[in-house]
C-alpha cells in the first residue's frame, strides 16, 4: 500500500505541546487500584489512561486480567478524572465490548499482530470506527508483518490509526526484555510518515531503571509519544511488576525528558550540519567501496576452495577475525555488539558469494 492518505492526524488535532503520553497500569487489578492510579495521573501531562483488561500471558497460570468488568472501571476513570481511556483488544468480542464501553483507544498487542487472521478479524470488527486504533509491533522483528497489519486496518477504513513500538523478543540474552531494533520502527515511519509512532519503553526494557533512557532515545528519533506502565505500588503489581513506575516517577521522567525540535532554521547550525553530512557521505561511499573490494577477494578465495574441494566455512579462521576485530573496534569506541553484528553480516555475505561459486 502507498503512504497513508491522512494528512492531519488525530494526534495533530490534540494540539499537544509535548509528546503524547499514555500511562496507567499493565493490568486493571481492582476498581480501587485503577481509580487510585487514575486520580494520581489526573493533573499531569498524561493524555490517556491505559489498563489491560484481558492479559495475554506467555505461560498459563498467571493473572489473565479481570475481564469485561474492568471496562466499567475505565468508564469510571473517565467520569471521575476526565482522562480518556485505552485498553488492549485481541478478538472480535473484546472489540465489541470495548466499543460498547466507549473506550477511546483500542490497541492490538504484540502477540496478536503476529497473526494475520487475528488482525483481520479485529480489523473487520472495527470497520469504519472513529476510535483511535494503535497497532503494536509483532513480537518477532518482521517489518512486513507490522506493515501488513497497518494495511489491513487502513483497508477496514480506520482513519485514526497509530503504531506502538514495544521491541522484539530474541533468543539471545540482552539487557532489554525486548530489543528495540530502532531501525525497524524508523523504516515503518518512512513508509507511513503520517502515522503517529509511539514508543512503549516499559515492554522494551522490562526494568523501570531503564525507562528514562529508552524514552529519551525515542524522542531523539522523533517519536510522537510514549506509553509507560504506571502503578501506585509497582512491586506488588499483578503483572509486569519490575517495569512499572510510580505516578511520581512518571511525572519526573516527563519533566526530565528533552523534547527535540524536528529541525532548526538557523544558518550557522545548518552550514555546520551540511559540512558534517558531506563528510558522512564520503565515508559511506568508501565503506561501500571497501566492502565491494572485500567481497571480490572472498570470491577469489571461493574459486580457490572449489579447485581443492575445501569447505566454505572455516570456523577457526573466522573466530580469529572476530576476536581481532572486537579488540580493534574497542580501541575506536565501537561496542562489541556492533562489531559482532557488522562482521556476522559481512561473513554471511561472503559465505553466500562462495556458496554460489562452489555450486557453479
Ligand atoms: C501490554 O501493553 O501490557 C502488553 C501486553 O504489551 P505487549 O503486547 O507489547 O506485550
Ligand atoms: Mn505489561
Amino acid at each position: 500500500m502507498e503512504n497513508s492518505p491522512v494528512l492531519r492526524t488525530w494526534l495533530d488535532e490534540l494540539n499537544l505541546d509535548h509528546p503524547l503520553v499514555i500511562a496507567g497500569p499493565c493490568s486493571a487489578e481492582t476498581e480501587d487500584q485503577v481509580l487510585k492510579i487514575a486520580h494520581s495521573l489526573k493533573d499531569t501531562d498524561v493524555n490517556y489512561f491505559r489498563a489491560g483488561i484481558w492479559k495475554p500471558r506467555t505461560r498459563p497460570g498467571n493473572f489473565e486480567g479481570v475481564g469485561a468488568i474492568g471496562l466499567k472501571w475505565l468508564q469510571k476513570v473517565k467520569e471521575e478524572t476526565g482522562l480518556k481511556t485505552a485498553t488492549e483488544v485481541a478478538n472480535r468480542a473484546h472489540v465489541e465490548l470495548a466499543l460498547e464501553h466507549d473506550i477511546d483507544i483500542l490497541w492490538i498487542g504484540a502477540r496478536s499482530t503476529v497473526s494475520p487472521f487475528i488482525v483481520q478479524d479485529i480489523a473487520d470488527a472495527l470497520k469504519g470506527t472513529d476510535k483511535i486504533i494503535l497497532l503494536k509491533n509483532p513480537v518477532n522483528p518482521d517489518l512486513s508483518l507490522w506493515l501488513g497489519g497497518v494495511e489491513r486496518l487502513y483497508k477496514s477504513d480506520i482513519k485514526n490509526l497509530g503504531v506502538i513500538h514495544r521491541g522484539f523478543s530474541t533468543y539471545e540474552k540482552s539487557k532489554y526484555r525486548n530489543i528495540p531494533e530502532w531501525q525497524l520502527a524508523i523504516e515503518l515511519q518512512n513508509k507511513f510518515p503520517d502515522l503517529p509512532l509511539i514508543c512503549d519503553p516499559s515492554h522494551i526494557t522490562g526494568k523501570r531503571d531503564m525507562i528514562f533512557d529508552v524514552s529519551q532515545t525515542a524522542l531523539d528519533l522523533n517519536f510522537d509519544g510514549l506509553m509507560i506502565e504506571t502503578h501506585c505500588d509497582p512491586d506488588n503489581a499483578w503483572s509486569d511488576a519490575a517495569q512499572q513506575v510510580t505516578p511520581e516517577r512518571l511525572v519526573q521522567i516527563m519533566k526530565d525528558l528533552k523534547i527535540r525540535k524536528e529541525t532548526d532554521e538557523e544558518a550557522e547550525y545548518n552550514s555546520k550540519l551540511n559540512l558534517l553530512r558531506a563528510q558522512i557521505d564520503v565515508i559511506d561511499n568508501s565503506l561501500i567501496d571497501t566492502l565491494g573490494k572485500r567481497m571480490r577477494i572472498a570470491d577469489e578465495i571461493g574459486g580457490l576452495k572449489k579447485s581443492k574441494n575445501v569447505a566454505v566455512l572455516q570456523s577457526k579462521r573466522w573466530n580469529e577475525i572476530l576476536g581481532k576485530m572486537i579488540l580493534e573496534g574497542e580501541q575506536r569506541g565501537l561496542s562489541e555488539e556492533f562489531v559482532l553484528r557488522i562482521f556476522k553480516a559481512i561473513h554471511q555475505e561472503s559465505i553466500n558469494h562462495q556458496e554460489k561459486i562452489l555450486k557453479r
